[in-house]
């Protein structure tokens, strides 16, 4: 049996038709059995669909715009194909089933459900293209519905992988194809078990490539960026940042969590369960090594700095002098799941207790709501955190002059995090 392996292309690696043409010498170069591309939607189809979608729900002319994004995918294919090629009409198609769907006024009735239904769009146009491309150049592939593959509940816009069921469509429909043809499908949908699209979440391509991986027991995920791998920091803010060659699953599972972007932070854990290597690799460069995210267990100790931005600090004052206990904690995190909070920070005092979480929408009133018996609240959002891990003695003194206007610090031997106001300058 062949052993799979699977590359994700994103959104910037095919944005135009030099991207796809560098694309494809990547994947020629590189052609082999087992193969399963995962490609999400080109450039920043997903953000304009996000607007037509918008402007639908407002019930408003979304003509201009729809037509604006089939010429940006027609300029792709004309720069790809010759004129007559049968991927303008499939495009074609495309575009006519999304326009259907926009106009289709009982599906607005929800607008997340909605949402869900035109969203992938993107990524089922782009992967025709790449799929055709990549016959062109003699590189025979086929072309996959990942929505066939992976099988979710039913939440709109942040769905849960059934893995299951997942692995048992993966295997059974990916295997038999494989052994004759690499595949090319659709990062970021699924289907429910209504057969409903549903999505994954923003930037859940890299998501769909670690299901894949982990159903198929694939060798390697390798995650072809507009980076040379992961760094140390952000380049735009450390020139000198630099490139880890080695990377724990560990220390990156905790990176994307105080919010490194370079991968999507659901990616990780189902790969290192299945201690399915992790390549990040650059698709500018694609002969240079990059980042292999692996099971390496001890970590080097280099400084990581880390940004992250639209966070709201919740500020808990016990009411009756009473001193903390297990039940503060237990109203805490009741509501947090109640409302679905992204924790990134807890600290607790004699009679305080700070949680930062992502930014809700949600006003200071409705926070403040569920814990009026027992607490005094208080709220800020707005706020950013910078997180330093293994931080050295300089380090130490530059952020914590950065950070001038501080809501939270927090200090330890191999961690600092502060938070605070958003408008100060980065660094
Ligand atoms: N196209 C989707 C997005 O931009 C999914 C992805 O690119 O990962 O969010
Ligand atoms: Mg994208």
């Amino acid at each position: 049996m062949i052993q799979p392996l699977v590359y994700k292309f994103g959104g910037a690696s095919i944005k135009d038709a030099n991207a796809i043409k560098n694309i494809g010498a990547l994947v020629k170069k590189r052609w082999t059995t087992g193969l399963v591309m995962v490609v999400s939607a080109a450039g920043d189809t997903t953000d304009r669909l996000e607007h037509l979608i918008d402007l639908a729900l407002k019930q408003q002319s979304f003509d201009k715009e729809l037509i604006q994004l089939l010429d940006y995918h027609e300029d792709i294919c004309r720069g790809l194909f010759h004129p007559g090629h049968g991927v303008f009409a499939r495009v074609d198609n495309q575009f006519a089933q999304l326009r259907r769907t926009l106009e289709n006024l009982s599906l607005k009735a929800d607008g997340d459900f909605f949402y869900d239904q035109v969203i992938g769009f993107g990524e089922l146009i782009s992967t025709r293209i790449i799929q055709e491309y990549l016959c062109e150049l003699g590189c025979a592939c086929l072309w996959q519905d990942a929505r066939e593959l992976v099988r979710t509940d039913s939440q709109t816009k942040m769905a849960k992988v059934d893995w299951a069921l997942t692995m048992q469509y993966c295997r059974r429909a990916l295997f038999p194809k494989l052994e004759k043809f690499p595949v090319v499908t659709q990062g970021f949908i699924g289907t429910d078990l209504l057969g409903n699209t549903t999505t994954l979440g923003r930037e859940g391509s890299d998501f769909t490539a670690a299901i894949m991986g982990v159903s198929l027991g694939a060798s390697s995920v390798t995650i072809w960026k507009d980076v040379a791998g992961i760094l140390n920091g952000d380049p735009d803010i450390f020139p000198e940042a630099v490139k880890f060659e080695y990377l724990d699953f560990e220390e990156a599972a905790e990176m994307t969590y105080y919010g490194a972007k370079v991968i999507h932070p659901k990616t990780i854990k189902p790969l290192a369960k299945h201690g399915i290597p992790l390549y990040v690799k650059s698709f500018l460069n694609p002969d240079a090594a990059g980042t292999v995210i692996g099971s390496f267990g001890q970590a080097p100790r280099i400084p990581i700095t880390i940004f992250k931005s639209k966070l709201t600090l919740i500020e808990l004052r016990i009411l009756d002098l009473s001193m903390i206990g297990g039940f503060h904690f237990e109203l805490i995190y009741e509501v947090a799941k109640k409302m679905n909070w992204r924790i990134q920070l807890v600290q607790a005092s004699a009679a305080h207790i700070a949680v930062l979480i992502d930014d809700m929408p949600s006003t200071e009133e409705q926070l403040a709501r569920p814990f009026r018996e027992v607490f005094k609240v208080k709220s800020k959002s707005g706020l950013k955190m910078i997180t330093v891990k293994n931080p050295t003695v300089a380090e130490r003194s530059h952020y914590r002059q950065v950070a001038e206007k501080l809501y939270l610090e927090q200090n330890g031997p191999e961690l600092i995090q502060w938070v605070y106001e958003e408008s100060s300058p980065e660094a």
